[in-house]
């Protein structure tokens, strides 16, 4: 049996009908560039987030570059974030030409270690860019406090987490913006790019409807440097379709999440993911930690399991930053954690029986390789 880590054909069916419409209905409306299914769209992820305003743009990235630009952040200003991650988070800060100040994480929740933020602040600090990892909320209660007393912002990168809960709000709506990705393999994904800016205010909100369209509200007259970054309508309305049913994707998830716990409890060579609590945890990835990590994900391979490794080389390591120099040991932490992390298949369709043979073959290989090879 091959078991893919995302199945995307497999959720297709499930809306198959209602998004072949609803896309036909665009195509011959006319409109295809921030129309109504845009509008309609932006309204009802507000209702369902809980937050006053919310702007389409064509990516995560954007929604992260276009945040800091419309908080005035660049060339000499820093900002906090982590290593363990997606590049779009620090490369969305090196495009304004701020600097990345990558903190630690901790080892439980692959999220920044909130405690380790202040001693990273420097005069030059201007925001803080938490990321809901895994669908895996962050300590915002620990985090927004940091920031008010320090005066900064707090961009949320809730490109993983759309649904997630921290203390019964919505990520992505805590702090002063939430960054959102319509990527297909997104817990709400589209059949293209896409993605959202969230935040309650409006000076954010105009500012980022006229950076999403070359730096003008009005058209035609142009106040600043913007983008190109506008949703077009087949994707909204491919999105307006499947909103409906994220809470029931996410559920599902959360139930597989569990049952893969249960799976794996048998073993202790492998280390499930563990939650915070009052939070309500996603899952865009299932992430264990297991020794020989490598040597396991290419057995796995070869007998079909598509597991994935997210992410191989953290951020300050990456060429893209060269220039900062950043050092190797500099996060102990994150670094040991690319060493041992791997997703497991999952996706709200998979089967009890498809995680079986997951399961199944996941503790064969990691105890095989035990056997033979000294951790
Ligand atoms: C996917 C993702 C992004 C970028 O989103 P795109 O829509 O692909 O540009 C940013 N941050 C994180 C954590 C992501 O997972």
């Amino acid at each position: 049996m091959k078991i893919p880590i995302i199945n995307s054909k497999r959720q297709y069916e499930t809306i198959a009908q209602k998004a072949e419409a609803a896309v036909l209905e665009v195509m011959r409306s006319g409109s295809y560039i921030l129309g109504a299914n845009n509008k309609e769209f932006e309204q009802e992820i507000c209702k369902y987030l809980d937050v006053k305003h919310a702007v389409t743009l064509n990516s995560g990235t954007d929604a992260l570059h276009l945040a800091l630009r419309a908080l005035d952040i660049g060339e000499g200003d820093e900002v906090i974030s982590t290593a363990f991650t997606f590049v779009a988070t620090s490369e969305s800060i090196g495009i304004v030409g701020a600097k990345p100040v990558f903190v630690d994480i901790d080892p439980d929740t692959f999220n920044i270690d909130a405690a380790k933020i202040e001693a990273a602040i420097t005069p030059k600090t201007k925001a803080i860019i938490p990321v809901h990892l895994y669908g895996q909320p962050c300590d915002m209660d620990v985090i927004i406090d940091i920031a008010k007393r320090h005066n900064l912002f707090v961009i949320e990168d809730a490109c993983q987490a759309i649904g997630a809960e921290y203390k019964g709000k919505k990520v992505g709506t805590i702090g002063d913006i939430g960054c959102f990705s319509f990527y297909p393999t997104k817990n709400l994904g589209t059949m293209g790019d896409g993605g959202l800016l969230t935040t309650n205010s409006q000076y954010i909100k105009d500012r980022v409807i006229a950076l999403r369209n070359h730096g003008g509200a009005i058209r035609y007259h142009h106040d600043e440097i913007g983008v190109n970054s506008r949703l077009d309508e087949i994707q909204a309305a491919i999105l307006r379709v499947k909103l409906p049913y994220v809470d029931s994707w996410n559920k599902a998830r959360r139930e597989h999440a569990a049952y893969y716990n249960e799976l794996f409890s048998k073993c202790d060579l492998i280390e499930t993911p563990k939650e915070l609590d009052n939070t309500y945890c996603v899952y865009h990835q299932y992430t264990v930690k297991i020794p020989n990590r490598d040597k396991v994900h290419q057995m796995l391979a070869e007998r079909g399991i598509g597991a994935m490794i997210y992410y191989p080389i953290p951020l300050h390591l990456q060429k893209v930053h060269e220039k900062y120099n950043f050092k190797k040991g500099m996060l102990p932490i994150t670094e040991n954690n690319t060493k041992l992390v791997l997703s497991l298949p999952m996706f709200a369709e998979i089967t009890k029986e498809e995680q079986e043979e997951v399961a199944r073959t996941l503790i064969e290989c990691v105890k095989e390789v035990s056997s033979t090879v000294s951790v």
